[in-house]
């Protein structure tokens, strides 16, 4: 059968190069790479055989299997799962479907020295390609269940690949590395050796459900007659959720980590929640140490793993988590849920909603505990995820006490250290009864705002808020420990309550005195305000534009519009 050469896309290109040259110093993990694929492809395999029983697929002994040819140098890593059809290989494996990778090639080239490197690649599920951190050549031959032909792809990562239809492919993937040339200098890296194997995969995939086994090479001087040795399982298998919290460390939770979330990095913090008694469910949550790139994008893939009993579910289950936690990354294993439950079930099942209910709680107080003993990992938390936590504040009124509590923001008091509400209410003037805040799109173009000078002047701090988001919380939420949240660009403020009525009298015998002026201004723009009135807030510049107290800010005006509205 012909066999067709295509072009890598350009940014597909770009990021072989950067396996070919990697200066990655951990290659060990291509390994895990390709047993994460592979799972995930018996897992696939799973769910479509539940859903469709026709399909003619051979779910008999799924498993994952690695195979070494010490003399060819070569590895293969093999699975029967769901497999790939011939347009699929070329749509997943020759290029990279992702919005982000444009971004993500700029941010690679500014990140100069190799460590920024390393953090960027995992963020963008580049997995497959890092087999060509080791090999020079990778050929991959693949049927996808139900379908009776196959695909074999290869290629040298150095530009173009090459399909080939197959008639005689197993069902499933198997993935072949040709190595490059042994390094005399460096043993470790021997990816021929046995042992070397057993120890990626312990420490890489132990937790992986399926088995991983590895047929042992048969010694040379076995001939034909001999039976093949047996193969030997490389992993547990074992949940780890399931398992006692000191018999599982750090490093075995974090490799759980890295292969649900897709990402190369440790979690900057992992939860734990065992819930007993009448529904009964374990679940393992992880907070990302790193916002993805496309957390604010439509088709963010949001949600945790649900298996129930141990046995996988479904990827990305929404239900379990409220959108302004979406960045949350884990497991959700519950005992009484029924192997068949759909997504449009989950939305509306009772259980559902108390774990959701329970596990948002959870992570809120663990960002709370995290503010309280670890300030450094809290404000990288809050850099990251901030922005989204904060939408929380006006779709989940539950918890709006809670999120408050976590939150901070950027304020006149400090140039570069966020406040908390509480650490502000502390702080504040005696008379002072609210608490002021400004939006606005930089912390420097609302510092400028005329609106801050007298605030400016008489030493109050005002919050300087500047996510689209901002407006809506502030609005919505209203108030925080019975102080009103009052932004300094909307109303009459007056900042000298005391001599209240002498500001009265003065303030009236002025406008007495300006009427003229006044009216005069009003009819030169009348089109596009409401009132003309002397202020007490300007120290420096001549006017500025209020709104009244209970209008849309402009940035609110834009965002509607942008909805539609
Ligand atoms: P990710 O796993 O993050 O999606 P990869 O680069 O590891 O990214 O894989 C790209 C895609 O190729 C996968 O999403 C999957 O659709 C497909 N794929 C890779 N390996 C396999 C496999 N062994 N079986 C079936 N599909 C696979
Ligand atoms: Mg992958």
């Amino acid at each position: 059968m012909p066999t067709e050469t295509f072009e890598f896309q350009v940014e597909a290109r770009q990021l072989l190069q950067l396996m070919i040259h990697s200066v990655y110093s951990n290659k060990d993990v291509f390994l895990r790479e390709l047993v994460s694929n592979a799972s995930d492809a018996l897992d696939k395999l799973r769910l479509e055989k539940l859903w469709d029983d026709s399909l003619d697929a051979d779910v008999s002994d799924p498993h994952i299997e690695i195979d070494i040819d010490k003399d060819a140098r070569t590895l293969t890593v093999r699975d029967n799962g769901i497999g790939m059809s011939y347009d699929e290989v070329g749509q997943l494996i020759g290029t990279i479907a992702n919005s982000g990778t444009a971004k993500f090639l700029r941010e690679l080239r500014e990140a100069k020295d190799a460590a920024g490197e390393e953090g960027l690649i995992g963020q963008f599920g580049v997995g497959f390609y890092s087999g060509f951190m080791v090999a020079d050549e990778v050929t991959l031959l693949t049927r996808r269940a139900g379908e009776s032909q196959g695909t074999r792809w290869s290629s040298r990562g150095e530009g173009t690949y090459t399909l080939e239809r197959v008639d005689d492919a197993p069902q499933g993937t198997s993935v072949t590395l040709h190595l490059k040339p042994a390094d005399p200098e460096n043993q470790l890296h021997d990816y021929t050796s046995p042992w070397k194997i057993r120890e990626i995969i312990k420490r890489y995939s132990d937790f992986i459900t399926w088995p991983v086994r590895m047929v042992p090479e048969r010694p040379a001087t076995a001939d034909e007659s001999d039976e093949a040795p047996e193969p030997e399982t490389l992993n547990s298998m074992k949940a780890l959720w399931a398992r006692p919290r000191d018999e599982v460390s750090d490093d075995e939770y974090h490799e759980l980590y890295k292969h649900i979330a897709h990402d190369w990095r440790d979690p900057l913090e992992t939860i734990r929640l065992q819930a007993e008694g009448t529904f009964e469910y374990q679940a393992l949550l992880f907070l990302p140490e790193h916002a993805p790139h496309d957390l604010f994008t439509r088709d963010f893939r949001r949600g945790v793993q649900l298996y129930v009993k141990r046995v996988f579910i479904m990827d990305d289950c929404e239900a379990l988590l409220p959108p302004y936690l979406r960045f949350v990354k884990g497991v959700v294993d519950a005992a009484d849920l029924s192997l068949n439950v759909s997504r449009e079930i989950l939305q509306q099942d009772r259980h559902i909603e108390m774990m959701r209910r329970r596990l948002t709680k959870k992570v809120l107080s663990t960002v709370k505990e995290m503010m309280a003993k670890d300030k450094e990992r809290y404000a990288t938390f809050w850099r990251e995820f901030g922005t989204v936590l904060k939408e929380g504040l006006v779709t989940d009124s539950e918890n709006r006490d809670a999120i408050l509590a976590v939150a901070s923001f950027a304020s006149t008091h400090h140039d570069t250290e966020p406040t908390t509400l509480k650490s502000y209410v502390e702080r504040m003037k005696d008379g002072q009864e609210d608490i002021y805040y400004l939006t606005g799109e930089s912390r420097q173009s609302i510092e400028n705002s005329p609106h801050m000078e007298a605030f400016r002047d008489r030493g109050i701090e005002v919050l300087l808020l500047t996510d689209p988001v901002d407006e809506v919380w502030a609005d919505a939420v209203g108030e925080y420990e019975g102080k009103k949240l009052r932004s300094v660009a909307k109303g009459q403020i007056d900042l000298d309550a005391k001599d209240e009525d002498t500001a009265d009298d003065e303030r009236e015998k002025q406008t007495e005195e300006y009427a003229g002026l006044l009216g005069w201004m009003k009819e030169q723009l009348d089109e596009d305000i409401k009132e003309v009135r002397l202020s007490s807030r300007l120290t420096v510049s001549p006017a500025c534009v209020v709104s009244d107290a209970h209008d849309l800010t402009p940035a609110l005006e834009n965002m509607y519009r942008a909805m539609g509205q």
